[in-house]
């Protein structure tokens, strides 16, 4: 369970690697440094961050030949990517962003420029980590003060039936499998078994109570939420 954005940072200067680390966690980040790409592959095979600052100029694999091995791999395809690199070339970006780079920031850059293009990304990328307000019918889900209410009453939900909602409203009426909601919700599901899915389901569910209704099994595929539904609509 993810209570704060995991950032992957893969940078084979430690001064850079400190510094950026240091800043992550003042900022409500949760950073890993891997000093090279085999370390940091080996890091994608533990977790899945939510996003990777990815230097281009690495020992072994460049950044940019990292960037393009992630994109073509489905488990990370999904994960964002900025590219650091002292190279400001017009061509190099055009190349950073063909192997499929999200941004780019050119050192040396500032703390606040990383932090805003972060954030952005993260926006772009992950809508369920932002701090919208979601709505499906009468259930409202506040993802700034974590509040969430159905019919004007507040519901008190554990952290994984937020987190769990909040991805669910992210895409109202999309059908998510249990291994896809283990990725996006989990972080990763090398470890979980699908059946965790069902059950954080049935207690979101009866968190939810009447409005648990929004919440449709979809049989053979996975679940989703849905503003369609026959009890609500009664009511
Ligand atoms: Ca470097």
């Amino acid at each position: 369970m993810k209570t704060t954005p995991r950032v992957l940072i893969v940078e084979d200067e430690p001064s850079i690697a400190e510094l950026l680390t240091l800043n992550l966690k003042h900022n409500g980040f949760a950073p890993v440094w891997a000093g090279d790409g085999m370390a940091a592959q080996r890091e994608l095979e533990v977790t899945l961050p939510d996003v990777i600052l990815l230097d281009w100029m690495l020992p072994g694999q460049s950044g940019i030949s990292l960037a393009r091995k992630w994109r073509a791999d489905p488990r990370t395809k999904d994960i964002p990517v900025i590219l650091l690199t002292a190279k400001s070339d017009e061509t190099d970006k055009i190349a950073g962003l063909d192997a499929g780079a999200d941004d780019y920031i050119t050192k040396p850059f500032s703390i606040k420029e990383m932090l805003a293009r972060l954030r952005a990304v993260l926006r772009r990328r992950s809508p369920e980590i932002s701090t919208q307000i979601l709505t499906i019918g009468e259930l409202h889900l506040d993802g700034a003060t974590h509040r969430v209410t159905f019919q004007d009453s507040l519901l008190k939900l554990g952290p994984t039936e937020f987190k769990l909602l909040q991805h669910l409203m992210s895409y109202p009426e999309r059908v998510h499998s249990r291994g896809q909601l283990l990725d996006k919700v989990w972080g990763d599901h090398v470890y979980i078994e699908e059946r965790t899915v069902d059950v954080h389901i049935k207690r979101l569910r009866e968190a939810l109570g009447a409005g648990g209704a929004h919440v449709e099994t979809v049989r053979g595929t996975g679940y989703r939420i849905t503003a369609q539904t026959a009890a609500v609509v009664a009511k």
